[in-house]
């Protein structure tokens, strides 16, 4: 069956469309600038990637114009919408309600809207990618992958917050955490490369790209993670602050003469290793800066790599050990810098750097020595690959 795989945001939408048998890519793309003017970018399997500028003044637009690339009689990837067999969508916010992925139905995307609250930037903009495909390919079934299910496991302990406990009821206040597709399909395929039993593991799974979470994932279930009730909680990421004093907020916006957005701005855009290095969020432009030696760069690369160290420490305590370690996502799988400043802090672990191995990037591959006491690997994520299987799994 071929999966057509969609991700949508506020003002983009990037897709693919996976063969389930083969999980070979068949064609992948996106869509940017919908309700400004337009851009698609389509990329058939094997040939030369093509952007062109079109007309997107809403989503349903821009998931008109990937169907008719899909099937066009030049590049298409397929003779005709009739190959498309089910459409997965990632969901970013599924709160208390969905545990697992879920086929879409009216009632499950009322119940979607309940949550909008909790992610007002991301939900709405799934929705209406939701809502075009229904219109567009009409009696194709449809499933919704959260970015917040896989994480559902984790105990009381580990959710709730310091905070009075009736904002946890009236209002869901607690730890949700997010790359869940991201954390669920890493742990999972490290298992498998390692031989592991999944049922009888102890796990950590760094993702550290634009975005970055870290989560603790004993016998194949999520027990903690980094992010919280949003994606800003946790590591310091490219613009984000992550964990802060949270009276640095009044702090701020009295000197800065700032409102609660324009605090919220800063933390959201304008902190992390960009924030730090007052260069780039892009850990490539980092890694240049401080080959140049730019102090800031490198303060910031050292920031991140110890708190990426600090967030591993809590969650071998959190699962009393730790078998086995994974790197992905952009950092994570291409900053051999990081990597090795980070398990530079682990050595009371047992954990030993195979050099040569750390160099590399981008490829499922184990970077600790034979005789290191934990196995960390580079794991690259797959997160359109995993929707697609769920999606498969569920119609
Ligand atoms: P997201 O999905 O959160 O947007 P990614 O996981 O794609 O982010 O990660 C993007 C980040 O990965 C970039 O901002 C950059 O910091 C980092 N990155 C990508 N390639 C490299 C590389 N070759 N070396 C170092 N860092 C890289």
């Amino acid at each position: 069956m071929n999966v057509l795989v969609i991700n949508c945001g506020s003002s983009s939408l990037k897709y693919q469309l996976i063969n389930s048998e083969s999980e070979a890519v068949l064609a992948k793309g996106l869509c940017e600038r919908i309700g400004i003017d337009g851009v698609l970018t389509y990329q058939k399997a094997g040939l030369d990637k093509e952007v062109t500028e079109a007309a997107m003044p809403t989503h349903k637009e821009a998931i008109k114009l990937v169907l008719d690339a899909l099937v066009n009689d030049k590049t298409g990837a397929i003779a005709s919408l009739e190959e498309v067999g089910a459409v997965g969508h990632r969901i970013v916010h599924g709160g208390e309600k969905f545990a697992s992925s879920a086929v879409i139905t009216d009632e499950m995307l009322a119940t979607v809207e309940e949550c909008n609250e909790l992610a007002p930037l991301h939900n709405p903009a799934n929705l209406i990618g939701i809502n075009a495909c229904k219109d567009l390919m009409p009696g194709v079934p449809m499933v919704g992958v959260f970015d917040t299910a896989f994480h559902q496991t984790m105990p009381e302990k580990a959710y709730l917050y310091g905070l009075p406990h009736e904002y946890y009821e009236k209002y869901g206040v607690r730890r949700y955490g997010f790359h869940g597709t991201s954390h669920s399909f890493v742990s999972k395929h490290m298992a498998d490369f390692l031989g592991m039993d999944i049922n009888n593991s102890k796990i950590i799974v760094a993702h550290l790209g634009n975005g970055s979470s870290i989560s603790a994932v004993l016998n194949g279930k999520c027990v903690d993670t980094s992010m919280g009730l949003t994606p800003l909680e946790g590591l310091p990421m490219g613009t984000r602050s992550g964990d802060i004093d949270p009276a640095i907020m009044e702090f701020i916006a009295k000197k800065e003469d700032l409102d609660i957005a324009g605090v919220m701005n800063v933390l959201n855009k304008k902190s992390g290793v960009l924030g730090i290095s007052k260069v780039s969020s892009d850990f490539r432009d980092l890694e240049d800066g401080m080959a140049e030696g730019n102090k800031l760069c490198e303060a910031a690369i050292e920031v991140f790599s110890y708190k990426v160290a600090k967030y591993i420490g809590s969650y071998v305590a959190a699962m009393n050990g730790v078998d086995a370690i994974a790197f992905t996502a952009g950092v994570g799988e291409n900053a051999p810098i990081v990597r090795e400043k980070v398990m530079g802090y682990l050595g009371y672990l047992g954990i030993a750097v195979d050099a040569e191995a750390n160099s590399k990037r981008g490829k499922d591959l184990v970077i600790s020595t034979p005789d290191s006491k934990v196995k960390v690997c580079i794991i690259p994520t797959n997160e359109e690959l995993a929707i697609a299987r769920e999606t498969v799994a569920l119609v």
